[in-house]
């Protein structure tokens, strides 16, 4: 089982479905503690996303990743647009040229995107956000494939570091973006950032089935 263009953007419509169906959840995880727009923010961007996909199919991986990068850097505003924006652009740049993509490359990828992320945010895991289920799943993903799992194994056991992770956000301070402005006060809410990477994960697991 490998990744190529075309399960990226089989995974790209399938988190903009996901994405659609639970815009309001993820508004009303974004009311709690920040501004109440993430839902409708990662909707518009990735309606966009399949817009472009689908206007001018990609050659390969890394193009793939980079025109989702710079469609929801372009397209969504606040912080989220860039910050999912760099982890797309940044796993494109580390896998330009790869057609077909192996359970290593794809570690490498999306560990690029989590370094971009964390560049971009001045920000690592433990702060209450989207980092805090995107670092702990890529790191699984890591241990499996090193191991010598299959594929799917690896992305099922980054699925559920990703959702412990999601889940961990819940207790923790927020110290990085607006949830931070709210100090203890965003003790006991679910990060949606955390929760929208945790959907992220699970299309791209399904989309592999
Ligand atoms: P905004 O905060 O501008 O309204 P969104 O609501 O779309 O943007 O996204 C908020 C999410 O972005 C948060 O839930 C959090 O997961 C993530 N986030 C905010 N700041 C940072 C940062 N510095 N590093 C990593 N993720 C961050
Ligand atoms: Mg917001």
């Amino acid at each position: 089982m490998s990744v190529d263009v075309g399960t990226v953007i089989e995974w790209m419509r399938r988190y903009a479905d996901v994405i659609s169906d639970q815009k309001v959840v993820l508004t009303e995880l974004d009311s709690a503690i920040g501004d109440a727009d993430h839902g409708t923010n990662m909707d518009r961007g990735m309606k966009a996303v399949v817009v472009k996909l689908d206007g001018a199919p990609p050659a390969d991986v890394g193009a793939a990743l980079k025109t989702v990068g710079m469609t929801l850097i372009s397209t969504v505003g606040g912080s989220g647009g860039p910050l999912y924006g760099s982890f797309f652009m940044q796993a494109g740049v580390a896998l330009t040229g790869v057609a077909d993509v192996t359970a290593q490359d794809l570690v490498r990828g999306l560990d690029a995107g989590v370094a971009g992320v964390m560049k971009i945010g001045k920000s690592t895991t433990g702060e209450k956000t989207m980092l805090d289920t995107l670092a702990p799943a890529v790191e699984a993903l890591r241990v499996a494939v090193d191991g010598g799992a299959s594929l799917g194994d690896a992305l099922a056991a980054a699925c559920e570091a990703g959702q412990r992770g999601m889940e961990a956000t819940i207790p923790m301070l927020a110290t990085k973006g607006r949830a931070s402005y709210l100090g203890e006060r965003s003790i006991g809410h679910q990060d949606p950032g955390a929760t929208s990477s945790n959907l992220l994960l699970r299309a791209l697991a399904d989309s592999l089935g």
